[in-house]
């Protein structure tokens, strides 16, 4: 079979966004199904609506059309704020999006008007990660002009953290967004359904009792898809982790000095390489390379095996502490984490193989 190639477990993922779906529905939560992670591939997107998810949220168009496109029914989120130049688009293809510019929004709303559409809007607002959002001072303003736009339904409030900042979850940041829409309640007379207050990492604070009551829904990505939250350092108990692996084939194996020989240059990415003297060591090479995959955070399922680095298209392993043999044509698996898997499901030279 083809390498390098990525094995996804199906059953298992549908198994896990079932099991976080049941998870924040016991607390009023409802789960947009984050699609980023896989490009919003169409097997994996249909294990989420086989378990259950009947909201999908992307941050990028085309895997939003992908969605759109193979029948995947439910609303779509765009959930990175838009740009300007694919306000058209955002409008044909979402029903909703997250928002923090009100010259976008207009252009949203007056869009919506031509294509005889009423497109959704979450503003969002910055709780302390500084990435997206309106300071929370500003939101009462800004929902004002918001709730007068034609074309547009203002739906509520979203705040995402854990992602720029590092800033995590707390009681204190999510009841933020709750004061805020008791604020809007009481100032402008507005009431609107939706406060999504969060992604993965939120989903601790819902086990600790410590989300804010009226937060009611959650975008997740990676607890579904690989059963961990890696911004909390930690797995979802009850999910699977091993949803997919990474397979490569080793094409040399060879005896080698584990320092290079002759004058040292910078590598083909700038830096300058380091290395230690271990002696001669057995070097095996894989087809696969940081054009696929960032190398240095791959994860052997074989744990005698070292990652010493990559160049573009290469792995180089130390396999002289392995018990295993390695040969030219040998399969090696990898685990995946967050970081591998959005690269080895971007890259086009790894094959995806649902199992
Ligand atoms: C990626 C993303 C999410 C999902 O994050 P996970 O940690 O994968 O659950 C949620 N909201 C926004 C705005 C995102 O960009």
């Amino acid at each position: 079979m083809n390498c390098p190639r990525l094995e996804i477990d199906l059953e298992k993922i549908k198994q896990n966004a079932s099991l976080i779906k049941r998870k924040c529905e016991k607390h009023g939560i409802e789960v947009v199904g984050v699609t980023k992670g896989f490009c919003a591939y169409f097997p994996i997107a249909k294990a989420y609506y086989e378990g259950g998810i009947r909201k999908f949220g992307d941050s990028r168009l085309v895997n939003i059309k992908r969605l759109v496109e193979s029948g995947i029914r439910g609303d779509k989120y765009l959930i990175r704020i838009p740009m300007m130049s694919e306000v058209d688009e955002v409008v044909r293809w979402t029903d909703v999006s997250l928002n923090s510019e009100l010259k976008v929004i207009k252009a949203l709303g007056e869009e919506a008007v031509l294509q005889n559409r009423v497109h959704g809007v979450i503003l969002m607002v910055d709780v302390g990660d500084l990435r997206e959002g309106v300071m929370p001072e500003d939101v009462v303003d800004t929902v004002k002009e918001i709730s007068d736009m034609k074309g547009i339904k203002f739906l509520g409030l979203g705040s995402n953290v854990g992602c720029f900042g590092g800033v995590l979850p707390s009681r204190e940041n999510t009841r933020l967004l709750v004061d805020l829409a008791e604020e809007l309640h009481r100032k402008l007379g507005i009431s609107f359904s939706i406060l999504s207050g969060g992604n993965t990492v939120s989903l601790g604070l819902l086990e600790k009792g410590e989300l804010a009551e009226g937060i009611n829904q959650f975008r997740i990505g990676e607890a579904i898809l690989l059963g961990t939250d890696s911004t909390g350092n930690r797995i979802i108990k009850g999910a699977h982790q091993d949803t997919m692996r990474l397979v490569a084939e080793v094409v040399e194996v060879k005896e080698k000095p584990s320092v290079p020989v002759g004058q040292i240059g910078k590598d083909a990415f700038g830096d300058i390489p380091e290395f230690e003297d271990k002696g001669i060591r057995k070097r095996a090479i894989l087809a696969l390379g940081r054009q696929d995959v960032p190398v240095e955070k791959l994860i052997p399922e074989d744990e005698k095996i070292q990652i010493l680095g990559g160049s573009s298209d290469h792995l180089i392993l130390d396999v002289t502490d392995s018990g295993e043999d390695y040969y030219p044509g040998k399969k090696v698996g990898f685990k995946i984490n967050y970081s591998t898997m959005l690269a080895l499901m971007t890259s086009e030279y790894v094959k995806k193989v649902y199992v």
